[in-house]
């Protein structure tokens, strides 16, 4: 009853290095071609929260992860998921209502539109799902938790403000997470509305509108008057169709957890986007340490129902204790099975908390490029001016060699902060401060989420560290 040490990385598809670093952590010293036994490799498994197997034929156990691939013939279409981005003020929760009420069909009207952190639009045959916690700082607090709910981003830009901080910080989450933009150009009802201005301002940022040759969409709308609105969802439709989003609806349902709360009559209540599969009443689910069966489910206008399909959102009762946004909730056999999961959940968050997990920083860089851990060094520059900024990103792209690409993901004013970190910490990047500190909300998260973050006085000692990071010649700190 034993596994090689490599075969059994491959099984779980964790890097082979890792586990032979966990094993002599554990005490056992061990190569990529030991036996190791099950005993062992369950251990080493569970804090990964990974649920172990033996499987009984032909002598051979098999690892059972309950996340498998979908077969392709087996996915359907699905409707797209969209997050409302920018800058303060510029209508995000404007466009959100909306959209929400423009959309109401007389069935529904007398209905009571709930809040439940997500809705869904019909459009004619079409549905469009809308994340209604604006911002981005939600939409990367999820990603950090390695869930992304996200497949289109609306970014609002206000027609009498144009391109301010908020929305540059905005399209570099958005990019980060690979995940395309439609620009909203808001407010053209306004005096002083200068949709022409924000395209200009935006293409300093890599959008391009399509009517100057590029291929960033922007409509031109306005929250007040309505106006635009239905070309806005129309042009979501349509990146959506080009994305061919779809999923497996007959299988046990993943889903993303995206709001959660401790309701006083109705006990803990979590807001679930299933992502594949169907969840039904009656299902054992867990939600990292929170299982139970789902008892009740509420659409966003307040119905009962007894499935929820893929992209669908819908609020979930019968969970034991209230889970975290950005948990991953799955629909498992039974109530034992749900509740051994969530006891390795609880096993593998008091691991993580003690074991730094492998974030980039300036002082391993080397070692992790040499075990090809890392190809790109992702890095966040903060600045006292937008004169540093770019000379700081100009000068740190340029030292990429052919091991290792340096980009810089975001720039900007100002003090680092936790905004900044979250970035960092979703993107595996690190800091550069250039004349300007974290403050102590910043710092508690670097330390929290093990963001290196380096701060400098001198453009060309940033570049030199770097530079002897990527050699594995920086002098460690102390
Ligand atoms: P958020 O901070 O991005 O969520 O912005 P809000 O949705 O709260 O909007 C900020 C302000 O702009 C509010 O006073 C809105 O009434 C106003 N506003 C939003 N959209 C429009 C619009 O299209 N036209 C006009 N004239 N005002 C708008």
């Amino acid at each position: 009853d034993t596994i090689k040490v490599g075969d059994f990385a491959e099984r779980i598809k964790k890097p082979a290095s890792e586990i032979i670093k966990k094993l002599i952590l554990s005490g056992v010293m061990a190569s990529i071609n030991h036996e190791i036994t099950f005993e062992v490799a369950e251990k080493i498994a569970e804090q990964y929260g990974i649920l172990l197997e033996k499987e009984e034929k032909k002598d051979k156990k098999e690892v059972l992860i309950n996340d498998f691939e979908d077969k392709e013939e087996d996915l359907k279409p699905r409707p797209p998921v969209v997050t409302v981005m920018g800058h303060v003020d510029h209508g995000k929760t404007s466009l959100l209502d909306c959209i929400r009420h423009s959309r109401v069909t007389e069935s529904e009207a007398g209905g009571i539109t709930q809040h439940i952190g997500a809705y869904t639009v019909d459009i004619d045959d079409n549905k469009i799902v809308f994340l209604d916690t604006p911002g981005h700082e939600a939409f990367t607090a999820m990603r950090s938790r390695g869930a992304q709910a996200t497949d289109i981003a609306v970014l609002v830009v206000a027609a009498d403000d144009g391109v301010m901080p908020q929305t540059i910080e905005a399209i570099n989450h958005a990019k980060a997470a690979k995940v395309p933009i439609i620009v909203a150009i808001n407010k053209i009802d306004k005096n002083g509305a200068n949709p022409d201005r924000v395209k200009q301002e935006l293409t300093e940022y890599g959008l391009i509108p399509e009517d100057w040759g590029g291929d960033t969409i922007c409509v031109p709308v306005s929250a007040k008057t309505k106006e635009g609105i239905d070309n806005l969802l129309e042009m979501i439709l349509l990146v959506a169709e080009m994305q061919e989003l779809k999923a497996n609806p007959d299988r046990p349902a993943k889903g993303i957890i995206i709001e959660a709360k401790l309701d006083k009559g109705r006990g803990p209540v979590a807001t679930v986007l299933v992502q594949k599969g169907t969840l039904h009443i009656g299902d054992a689910i867990v939600a990292g340490t929170a299982y139970g069966k789902v008892r009740a489910m509420i659409d966003d206008k307040g119905r009962k129902v007894k499935s929820a399909s893929p992209s669908i959102p819908v609020e979930v009762l019968g969970l034991s204790e209230v889970p975290n946004a950005g948990d991953i909730l799955y629909c498992v056999e039974d109530d034992k099975k749900a509740r051994q999961i969530a006891e390795i959940n609880q096993e593998k968050q008091r691991v993580e908390y003690f074991e730094s997990t492998s974030k980039v920083s300036l002082e391993d860089l080397y070692s992790q490029i040499r075990e090809g851990k890392v190809k790109e060094l992702n890095i966040i520059v903060k600045a006292d001016v937008q004169g540093s900024v770019e000379a700081l990103k100009q000068s740190l792209e340029k030292i990429s060699n052919e091991e290792i690409r340096v980009r810089v993901i975001h720039g900007g004013v100002g003090a680092i902060t936790e905004t900044d970190v979250s970035l960092a910490s979703a993107s595996n990047a690190i800091i550069i401060g250039f004349n300007v500190r974290p403050d102590s909300m910043a710092r508690q998260a670097a330390e929290r989420e093990k963001v290196d973050i380096k701060t400098y006085r001198i453009i060309y000692e940033a570049i030199d560290d770097v530079t002897a990071a990527m050699k594995g010649m920086l002098e460690p700190e102390y």
